[in-house]
């Protein structure tokens, strides 16, 4: 799944290619492209036609855009959804399930998507703590590289809750944006292992954690994100090189990069976390 630099990647290249244009007509190739839009795809083409894009946001891995009739338009990227910017007249990609033409005459915004995970919504916008949000997305607790994040108050609620460090990072309505890889990167930056018990950590380390990942996601960002999947590019079809750079995730058997012990990977929640054993040792009651 794309993570807050991919999502991050994919907003920046809507804000420029999309905002401020007024749309004639959105086109569903494929209903299921549009499955978490209840009222259908007619609605969907319906509702869109003769809005303008104001602006692309994000909060965490969620994206929209903001429409100029006080809705918003939210695309799932899901595992390999992609928001594509292409000449009008170019041909259709085999997988293409949305396309939005604009008065302009300009460039198409498609959405293509292989394995249909994705999808995009219309839906109503609500105001959470001074932040105007498309209602799923009221939830979702702020990012780390949300202007008005608060570091220390996500800090205390870490602490108080009765989790593992990992399961705690990954927990969207705690903070958000931080996925498998970040959080396996941010662990290893500050020598905790993911089954740590939160509430055993203490506060300066639980802030070094949240400001690892913080750093991990930027560094990302500035190149363009994890191509952890060949799908995912941003929306000139380019994907990021971040991998290039990953301390511990996908790295097993690899060398640890400050001790030179092989990276280890256990599973976790159906997927893998992984580590090093002498960097990031267990804690003592699951060794
Ligand atoms: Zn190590």
């Amino acid at each position: 799944m794309p993570e807050l630099p991919e999502v991050e990647v994919v907003r920046r290249g809507l804000a420029d290619h999309a905002a401020g244009r007024v749309i004639t007509q959105a086109e569903v190739m494929h209903p299921r492209a549009v499955r978490r839009h209840l009222p259908g795809s007619l609605d969907f083409e319906a509702r869109l036609a003769g809005q303008r894009i104001d602006a692309a946001r994000r909060r965490g891995k969620y994206l929209w855009v903001e429409l100029s009739g006080g809705d918003a338009m939210i695309a799932h990227l899901g595992m390999s959804g992609q928001m594509l910017v292409r000449p009008l007249g170019s041909p259709d990609e085999k997988h293409l399930r949305v396309r939005l033409r604009f008065a302009d005459g300009g460039p198409e915004l498609r959405f293509v998507d292989q394995r249909t995970f994705g999808g995009l919504a219309l839906s109503d916008v609500v105001e959470v703590d001074g932040t105007r949000l498309p209602e799923p997305v009221a939830h979702i607790a702020r990012d780390p590289m949300d202007p008005a994040f608060d570091q220390a108050a996500v800090v205390r609620a870490m602490r108080r809750k009765r989790t593992d460090v990992k399961r705690a990072l990954l927990d969207q309505t705690l903070v958000s944006g931080i996925g498998n890889i970040y959080a396996d990167e941010a662990l290893w930056r500050v020598k905790l292992h993911w089954a740590r018990p939160t509430d055993q950590l203490t506060a300066p380390k639980c802030a070094a954690l949240l400001s690892a990942a913080s750093d991990v996601m930027n560094e990302a960002l500035a190149v363009g994100g994890t191509s952890f999947d060949a799908l995912y590019v941003n929306v000139n079809g380019q994907s990021g090189y971040f991998d290039r750079s990953l301390n511990v995730y996908g790295q097993e058997g690899k060398p640890c990069g400050r001790c030179g012990r092989p990276i280890r990977r256990e599973p976790f929640m159906n997927r893998s976390s992984f580590s090093c054993p002498k960097c990031q040792p267990r804690p003592a009651a699951t060794a």
